[in-house]
């Protein structure tokens, strides 16, 4: 369906440039002790994920939007819509962030490293480009 695009790479944890490899060495945000390492290199077409020193501090940038944007979310359906009180607003929204942040901080790096390493078709089959090339 999004195959080919970065937002398939950012949904699925895959490799901003073959959408192939594992971007994380583990698949599952919750399991707290391995939630943040990411593999240096692609499994599949060896893109360099660990950039230079520092790269992912723009991913806090990303992080801080992707939250504001679900408070946004969460107070338009909570206080406008369902006609809550602001307290219990935030204190739903402090343990819903509390609750996404590991799955934030990995859709932040990956949002980041997508706005850098562009999709190579060149990684995909071609009954894959076909369908691709079918559905555009
Ligand atoms: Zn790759």
């Amino acid at each position: 369906m999004f195959k080919a695009t970065r937002l398939y790479s950012i949904l699925f944890n895959k490799c901003p440039c073959c959408h192939k490899g594992s971007f994380f060495i583990d698949g599952n945000p919750y399991r707290l002790k391995h939630f943040d390492k990411i593999h240096s290199h692609c499994s599949y077409c060896q893109e360099d994920f660990v950039r230079e020193v520092g790269f992912y501090y723009g991913a806090m940038y990303v992080s801080y939007g992707l939250s504001v944007g679900i408070g946004i979310g969460l107070f338009l359906i909570l206080v406008v819509w369902a006609g809550l009180n602001v307290l219990p607003f935030l204190i739903c929204y402090s343990l819903l962030i509390l609750f996404l942040s590991p799955w934030v901080f990995r859709k932040s790096r990956l949002v980041w490293i997508n706005l850098f390493v562009r999709f190579n078709p060149d990684y995909i089959g071609t009954e894959e480009k076909m369908r691709i090339k079918k559905n555009n």
